[in-house]
């Protein structure tokens, strides 16, 4: 205190200006040593605070979660599981058998409340000379969770179809959940490898001798791509930037309302042996839906052969 009073202004002046310079100085290191390490080509995972995984965790429970509530509706017929993480859930369906036919007879002034042998035949006569217009009066509208390379042939399929969370219009908008708000942590995971078809250039037969080697290499990829996506979040660069290093089995979700014409188109093109097995599996639902919903229709629309 004494060597303090005896200071001149000038030396007491350094001395503070020193003091809050080793301060400043501290508190930076202190800041440097408690960030993460720097990214890692190796194992990239090791940059992420562990509060962080805390709750990338707790969005993979909820998310599991989230399936199996989806699990207890199964038997409404109306929800259906489609591969390892999707689903198909018929939301609505706007029309039935009768709104066909009466469509159809609308020229003669006739409606009828229930479908009889005469309208059996009706719908036959319309799908053998196709006349579709009566079938586009039924809509339905579909949530779908697929994983985006099904998404990306599923999008080809535009005309009689919306790709809208509203009633049925025409504005050809389609809803999908975004990669720019959610976060895309849910990917597909085939159950077995499929070996390259000999005499269908895009198609796939039989199986992979070495299932386990496919497997490591698929899961290391995996890993590594998801690792880096959750570890660029942590960073703090924008879901809509990260999204671009996942891959294209990640799941993605959308709403669909097809008419019913444009429904039986799909399952024409995609329930069938060209098409890629996973698609066909979404297909394949659409069918038992038709099957069970508009026999009449199912009956002669699809080839009864093929489908029975
Ligand atoms: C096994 C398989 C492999 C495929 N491979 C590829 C591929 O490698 N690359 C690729 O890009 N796509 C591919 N596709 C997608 C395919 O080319 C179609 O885009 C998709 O199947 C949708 O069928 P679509 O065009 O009939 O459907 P939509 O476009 O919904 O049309 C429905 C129907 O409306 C009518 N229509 C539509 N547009 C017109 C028009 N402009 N003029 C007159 N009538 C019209 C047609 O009758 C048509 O069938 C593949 C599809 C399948 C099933």
């Amino acid at each position: 205190m004494i060597f303090w009073e005896n200071c001149s202004v000038n030396f007491q002046t350094i001395i503070i200006i020193r003091i809050m310079l080793y301060l400043m100085l501290s508190s930076l290191i202190d800041r440097v040593f408690s960030w993460p390490s720097s990214p890692s080509t190796t194992h990239p995972g090791n940059m992420v605070r562990s509060t962080s995984w805390d709750d990338i965790d707790k969005e993979l429970q909820r998310m599991s979660e989230d399936n199996a509530m989806m699990d207890d509706e199964l038997g409404q017929q109306m929800l259906w599981k489609v591969l390892d993480h999707g689903f198909v859930e018929c939301e609505d369906i706007f029309g039935d058998e009768v709104v066909i036919v009466n469509a159809a007879r609308v020229s003669f002034g006739k409606r009828k409340v229930a479908c009889d042998a005469q309208d059996e035949k009706l719908i036959k006569y319309l799908l053998d000379h196709k006349h579709y217009s009566p079938f586009r009066h039924v809509m339905f509208r579909f949530h779908i969770k697929a994983p985006e390379f099904v998404m990306r042939q599923w999008y080809k399929h535009v005309v009689g179809c919306e790709w809208t969370s509203s009633i049925p219009s025409q504005l050809h908008g389609w809803n999908e959940i975004s990669g720019r708000y959610v976060d895309s942590m849910e990917y597909y995971k085939p159950m077995v490898w499929r070996e390259q078809s000999k005499d269908k250039k895009q198609g796939s037969d039989g199986i992979v001798d070495d299932q386990a080697l496919c497997s490591t290499l698929f899961q290391e990829a995996i890993d590594h791509s998801f690792d880096a996506y959750k570890c660029m979040i942590q960073w703090g660069v924008a879901k809509e930037q990260a999204r671009i290093v996942l891959p294209l089995n990640v799941y993605t979700e959308v709403i669909w309302t097809p008419s019913l014409q444009a429904l039986f188109h799909f399952i024409q093109l995609r329930d069938e042996d060209h098409a890629q097995y996973e698609i066909r599996e979404y297909a394949k639902v659409f069918a038992s839906l038709l099957r069970d919903k508009f026999p009449i229709v199912y009956k002669y629309m699809m080839k009864a052969d093929k489908y029975e």
